[in-house]
């Protein structure tokens, strides 16, 4: 437990109070019944931007429509606490205003039902952020816990529209072989919304230093999530997480890492659990999903992370990047 009484959470607390921070993934069910107060637990940890997912390949096309229709209904009826954005310009504002920027994101392209025009449509709706697989296969290419299958002409065609549109192109959850496709095809900068080091923590859904340099290469950025099974059972989640950070740091360089925490509300854990339990074709045994209950870094733990960061001599500017500059930068180059 070394440095655990030596961590300085204050002034964490105040560089992350005076900076744009920005996470690039949450993980709560797509589901209408999903309580918005609870997103307090994102503004209250100083969290000034979230992509907010609508689906994921395990739900039929459908379903994702009446999640984004449903989540996009209810944050345009709080202009007082939020605000629907389309550019990094529109996040720097929101910022300044007190209020949470919010975009979407998809999980996968079973979403597209094999229809191109759909990426319009669900950019013009509010989605600024696709993946090419959840964990399974799809018509896109392949993901992470099937047969490496690549990027399929399906999928080229997805990146073109993604790019023409102004939309993050996401290989979190992508096998290997898709990831590396997406990455060389892709005219614009590609990011891993929410992935973890391979190097520390030895599973399917993290990702190799191999990966994390061609993601750079592109001029992208990888989000590091708080998931216990992808950053490592063992160490305290905080400790693990800075593990992470520096880990990718040390490979990519400071302008390519940030946070994609993927955090749930605690109410929905149960119903996570269980949905996991029931799918183990999309969460393999093998990987650890059904060893027990899934445990998430909770936003309001950020402060110890940054903690964590500044006694291994990180300073302001690189932990102000890592927090939300790193992320900003891209979606200024990327989003229309
Ligand atoms: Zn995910």
């Amino acid at each position: 437990m070394e440095g655990k009484f030596s961590i300085d959470v204050s002034r964490a607390r105040a560089l992350i109070e005076d900076t744009l921070v920005w996470d690039t993934h949450s993980g709560f069910m797509p589901d209408p019944a999903a309580d918005f107060d609870n997103l307090a637990l994102w503004t209250d940890a100083g969290i000034n931007y979230l992509s907010i997912n609508v689906g994921f390949d395990l739900m039929p096309w459908q379903d994702s429509v009446r999640a984004l229709a449903n989540f996009r209904h209810r944050i345009l009826a709080r202009p007082d606490r939020y605000r629907l954005v389309e550019s990094a310009a529109d996040v720097r504002a929101a910022a300044a205003e007190g209020k949470l920027a919010v975009t979407f994101d998809l999980e996968g392209m079973v979403a597209l039902d094999e229809r191109i025009e759909m990426v319009e449509f669900y950019h013009h709706l509010g989605v600024r952020q696709m993946h090419f697989a959840y964990n399974r296969n799809n018509a896109a290419g392949g993901g992470c816990h099937d047969e490496d299958c690549g990027l399929t002409a399906f999928g080229r065609n997805v990146i073109d529209e993604m790019n023409r549109l102004g939309m993050f192109v996401d290989v979190s959850h992508a096998g290997y072989r898709t990831s590396m496709d997406v990455m060389v095809h892709s005219r614009a900068p590609v990011i891993f919304s929410h992935s973890n080091a391979k190097a520390i923590a030895r599973h399917g859904r993290n990702i190799t230093d191999e990966q994390a340099r061609a993601c750079a290469a592109t001029g992208g950025v990888i989000g590091v999530n708080g998931i216990d099974l992808m950053l490592g059972r063992g160490a305290p989640l905080t400790q693990r997480m800075a593990d992470h950070i520096d880990h990718l740091v040390s490979v990519t360089g400071p302008e390519h890492v940030g946070l994609g925490l993927d955090f749930g509300f605690p109410v929905d854990v149960a119903d996570i659990d269980e949905i996991v339990g029931a799918n183990p074709q999309f969460w393999p045994v093998e990987e650890g999903y059904h060893d027990g209950p899934v445990r998430f870094l909770a936003p309001a733990q950020l402060p110890e992370v940054v903690g964590i960061l500044i006694g291994r001599g990180y300073d302001d500017t690189t932990l102000r990047n890592i927090l939300g500059g790193n992320f900003i930068r891209v979606a200024g180059e990327v989003w229309k």
